[in-house]
């Protein structure tokens, strides 16, 4: 049970308004963690005994929702060697041992807790090492541990020599085998299911081999049907028009980073018969493609073959962005978290990212990133909005995150399923920030 509340006065970031404001609301928080009431506060009783928080002057607007996320790492460059091929394969036997399994569980509830206090209380992971993500979600739901709503995957889908293989993946090579391993982390647990459909840039080795279609159609065809039967969402990674396509056909219900859209990607989008829902969505990651294209290499200390895989990657993201807008086809917000220079804590710069490079406006990339994920992770019944009924998941900010983006960087509260955190601070990377700070402008 949790102390019942209200923010009183305070300014919320609405859709529903014209300048994007409804000004001077209450919004009240019951014991069981739900909004109970919202409304101008001349109209919206605060109960006597409930504890008041004064917002006046302030903004306020439903937590962030990160649609892809890992937590094995906190985002700082990734070593050559978890890049490279010489040595894969002891990272993995390492990262899969007793004592790496044992590292990957603690990692995965710091990296947890900082993207909660950095203000993301929904979030979906889309690769693990192994089921520490599952154990944490388990630990979560059932209450033992404070932490944000999440879907896990657990281990991604990949082929022999694919995208994320050996380290964070099963590995499968024909339709049976691939159903298989998602039977198997459907027996682990698993809430989400991930397949890389085409390379990565990474791990690719050579220019091109970042959208190069790696599993087949009907390997993942067989995968959706699987994770479908028991209500799991497919995610696939994807960035080349032959690959996305190929997801999307085997019933791919979110694509990964994306790409330039022709008439047969926007309608498999739009009408996706083989999907969970009959609709795809789209989940661009402007926050893990644009460093290695914007920053020097001399400071991400990437490869000049991922550098150019880069280049490809980003054309062909920023211009999904574009056709997925234009056609009226779901977007999402994910950050891709872990990878380099992406932070557990910097979720709120893909919406920046967004506004900037992907055309949307400031209100349509803040809808993206709650209401519009909800929806796409299947909580639009419980979390995005801030709405009577809803789970209460809420950020208060000092200034209008709808005239600067610099306003989530020190959220004042961290509201999460009506646990309210009261200025939460995380650890940063001074040196990353700096260079991010730089690439938005
Ligand atoms: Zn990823």
């Amino acid at each position: 049970m949790n102390d019942s509340f209200a923010i009183c006065n305070v300014n919320i970031i609405s859709e529903d308004a014209q300048d994007g404001l409804l000004r001077g609301y209450n919004v009240v928080v019951g014991t069981n963690g739900t909004i109970t009431a919202v409304g101008p506060k001349q109209h919206t009783v605060v109960p006597q005994n409930c504890h008041r928080l004064d917002g006046s002057g302030k903004y306020l607007l439903p937590g962030l929702i990160n649609a892809h996320v890992h937590l094995f790492s906190e985002g700082k460059p990734l070593p050559e060697l978890l890049t490279g091929p010489t040595f894969q394969r002891a990272v993995s036997s390492v990262l899969h041992s007793p004592i790496g399994t044992l590292l990957s569980k603690h990692r995965a509830k710091l990296n947890a807790r900082t993207l909660l206090l950095s203000g993301v209380t929904t979030f979906r992971t889309v690769g693990d090492v192994g089921y520490e993500a599952v154990a944490l979600q388990q630990q979560i739901d059932k209450g033992k541990e404070l932490g944000s709503r999440m879907l896990a995957s657990g281990p991604l889908l990949a082929i022999t020599g694919g995208h994320g293989s050996p380290q964070i993946a099963l590995i499968g090579d024909s339709p049976s085998q691939n159903r298989k391993n998602a039977r198997i982390n459907i027996m682990h647990g698993v809430t989400a299911i991930k397949i890389a459909a085409t390379g990565g840039v990474t791990d690719a080795r050579r220019i091109g081999d970042a959208g190069r279609p790696q599993m087949s159609e009907e390997e993942m065809a067989a995968i959706c049907v699987e994770a479908h039967h028991a209500g799991l969402l497919v995610a696939a990674h994807a960035q080349s028009p032959l690959g996305v396509t190929m997801a999307l056909r085997a019933g791919v219900d979110t694509i990964e980073h994306g790409c330039a859209m022709n008439d047969e990607i926007v309608d498999l989008f739009q009408n996706n018969p083989l999907s969970l829902r009959g609709w795809s969505a789209l989940i661009p990651t402007l926050s893990a493609a644009l460093p290695l294209v914007k920053i020097s290499q001399d400071i991400t200390g990437v490869s000049d073959i991922v550098v150019a895989n880069a280049h490809i990657a980003v054309d062909e993201m920023v211009q999904g962005i574009h056709d997925a807008r234009a056609n009226g086809i779901s977007i999402g917000m994910g950050t891709d978290t872990a990878m380099t220079f992406v932070t557990q804590y910097n979720t709120w710069r893909e919406l920046a990212l967004l506004n900037r490079f992907g055309g949307l406006s400031p209100i349509e990339a803040i809808h993206a990133a709650t209401q519009e994920n909800a929806k796409i992770l299947g909580f639009e019944q419980v979390t995005g909005k801030i709405e009577k009924g809803f789970s209460a998941d809420m950020l208060l900010l000092e200034d209008n995150p709808l005239q600067s983006w610099n306003s989530f960087k020190h959220p004042e509260l961290v509201i999460a399923r009506g646990k309210v955190l009261m200025n939460p601070h995380v650890t940063r990377f001074s040196d990353i920030d700096q260079q991010l700070d730089n690439m938005q402008q």
